[in-house]
């Protein structure tokens, strides 16, 4: 059986003991130059879509300038992460046909564009123990984000909550910044993950960026089942975490609800089970993961 370890560091920057990666990082200008770099042929995300976002070029998330839908102090995350400053992004580089939040994530223009020091000012006032960059998605952002983090002097643990559809070039950019990566792992293999997202390639670059992610800080994983996907992805996700990833925490998710297009698609038109979920989670215990209660 896996011990829990628990978000060590996390939990020392709350107590102040250490500071939180971005205080620490001695590269920051260059990573933003960097990303304005990658801006021009936009390959923050794997649809490497090379358009040069900088000159009104929309690339598949239709993301221009960073916009963000809303922001506030969120009590809706997992215990250990609250009360959260949660910073929604507009836009995302999915197309999830059943996505909870698709008024922000399938609407790139809306919202409003906060100047980086504004931001980086709402961060230092936040009644919150960490700074949560959502959407959406964050990855057509990180420009934006490191621009707020150059302004930004208080020490709070920062999280990369995503689909973790990044580039290499991207997680390079995060690595020294984010403290702790709070991702998505939504499906167990290609087939269903085109079908319902839209995208190619997904398993090989999610287990690619989770490898990343556990050398580059702490992570949570968060898996929200869905209706009849059980064995093809809740299990073989389960499997992989417990085979490759040494010392993440897990959210097996139960609240999937039908929302957007599910109703096109059979076997998302109804809630999750009682048995379903607790067969996922007797799963993952059985494998030894450190599950979030
Ligand atoms: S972040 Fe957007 S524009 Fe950039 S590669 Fe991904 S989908 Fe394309």
């Amino acid at each position: 059986m896996r011990t829990k370890k628990g978000l060590k560091r996390y939990f020392s920057i709350l107590e102040g003991e250490e500071k939180a990666k971005y205080l620490l990082c001695e590269n920051l200008d260059e990573k933003i130059k960097s990303a304005e770099e990658i801006m021009r042929s936009c390959h923050f995300c794997e649809r490497r879509c090379g358009a040069n976002r900088t000159d009104g070029r929309r690339g598949y998330c239709g993301v221009l300038e960073s916009r963000i839908a809303s922001e506030f102090v969120h009590y809706g995350e997992e215990p250990e992460l609250i009360p959260s400053y949660t910073i929604f992004f507009s836009g995302c580089t999915f197309k999830c046909v059943y996505c909870q939040n698709w008024d922000i994530s399938q609407y790139p223009e809306r919202g409003v564009h906060i100047r980086p020091m504004t931001l980086a000012s709402m961060i230092s006032r936040a009644r919150a123990i960490n700074v949560n960059w959502v959407g959406g998605d964050p990855t057509p952002n990180i420009f934006y984000i490191l621009e707020v983090l150059r302004y930004s002097e208080r020490n709070i643990p920062q999280i990369w909550n995503s689909n973790m559809y990044l580039t290499e070039e991207s997680m390079r950019l995060l690595d020294g910044v984010i403290d702790l990566y709070l991702t998505d792992f939504k499906y167990g293999n290609d087939q269903c993950a085109w079908r319902l997202s839209n995208v190619k390639n997904y398993t090989e670059i999610i287990k690619r960026n989770h490898k990343i992610a556990e050398k580059q800080g702490e992570v949570i994983i968060r898996h929200l089942v869905l209706p009849g996907h059980l064995e093809c992805c809740t299990k073989p996700i389960l499997r992989w975490i417990s085979e490759n990833l040494k010392s993440v925490r897990v959210n097996i998710m139960e609240q999937y609800h039908p929302e957007y297009r599910a109703m096109e698609y059979d076997e998302l038109r109804r809630r999750l089970t009682y048995e379903e979920f607790q067969e996922a989670v007797k799963f993952g215990e059985d494998l030894g993961l450190d599950l979030v209660e």
